[in-house]
């Protein structure tokens, strides 16, 4: 039996990079440190900031959900239901009970009531993903600026972060390399972005979770299937396996790096017609995707 490097007592689990076995008390000690490491290098929260947490059911943000709650941040929830058929629904009432559980106050937002249809209903010749994307970031933002956020918490992850690394590596995708890290700081409507799990694997995020009793959503989205960001994770994960310590050292080079990319002029950014929000062009590309007539209004009365 392996035994806890702090305290001898049975360990929890084993991590590799640092190589350490831990007990379950130190494993959350060992968590909620790595999360507030990563929240003052990067100063996410100011005080008095105004945080929204995303939580989509999964696994993640509701773990930077339970960490921020016992580091002692206050923050409201909001879940986006895209109205994909079967796996919303069941999105929805997971969110639901995970927000009894840290008692975080959930606001709602459904896509199909929006814009009158929801990912993948209707066929549109590229892939589900490529569009659901864009209008979850516009979402958030939209919903944290027209209620007063100024920052927004997602639940990415290492291994995420790694895997949408190498894919944009690959296809030199320079904007992205020049734009990514854990933290996106606030502009003219656009609220800051904030990634408390960054340096956080998946293993490490399931075994914390499963700590707290709290359901997570199971089944897997229908379109993820085939998706190219999973084959970059199974790659990276090979290596990982092979050189423990790859995907950090990959992403803080990057971060260290990420300048090579920047571009010298900023872009200049106008109001879209429809909205209002920032965007390059004259309409963005939530409203022109969905076709809209007038900007969505996404405001608490
Ligand atoms: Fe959206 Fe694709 Fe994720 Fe499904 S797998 S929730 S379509 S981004
Ligand atoms: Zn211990
Ligand atoms: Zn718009």
């Amino acid at each position: 039996m392996r035994r806890c490097k702090f305290c001898g007592k049975e360990s929890y689990i084993m991590l590799r990079s640092p190589r350490m076995a831990l007990c379950e008390e130190h494993f959350v000690r060992y968590f909620e440190r790595k999360v507030e490491r990563v929240i003052k290098r990067h100063k996410m929260f100011p005080e008095s900031a105004k945080i929204l947490i995303a939580l989509s059911g999964g696994k993640d943000a509701i773990a930077a959900a339970i960490a921020l709650k016992n580091l002692g941040y206050e923050y409201e929830c909001l879940h986006i239901n895209l109205g994909i058929p079967g796996y919303s629904e069941e999105s929805e009432e997971v969110v639901k009970k995970q927000c009894e559980i840290v008692g975080g106050k959930l606001h709602v937002v459904r896509l199909k009531e929006l814009v009158g249809e929801g990912i993948g209903e209707r066929k549109r010749g590229r892939q589900p993903c490529s569009y659901c994307g864009m209008t979850k970031r516009y979402l958030m933002n939209k919903f944290a600026v027209d209620n007063g956020f100024d920052v927004v918490v997602t639940g990415h992850n290492l291994d995420d972060e790694t895997a949408f690394l190498l894919g944009n590596l690959i296809h030199w995708n320079v904007d992205y390399l020049g734009r990514q890290g854990p933290y996106l700081p606030k502009g003219l409507k656009l609220a800051a972005r904030a990634k408390p799990l960054y340096e956080l694997t998946n293993y490490e995020i399931r075994k914390y979770v499963d700590l707290f009793n709290v359901p997570v959503v199971e089944s897997k989205c229908p379109f993820s299937r085939g998706a190219k960001s999973i084959l970059y994770a199974k790659v990276l994960d090979e290596i990982e396996s092979e050189s423990p310590g790859t995907k950090i050292n990959f992403v803080k080079g990057c971060l260290k790096n990420r300048n090579l990319f920047e571009r010298d002029e900023e872009i200049e950014l106008k109001e879209c017609r429809v909205c209002g929000m920032p965007t390059v062009g004259d309409v963005c590309s939530f409203c022109r995707f969905w076709n809209l007539g007038e900007g969505v209004d996404l405001r608490v009365r």
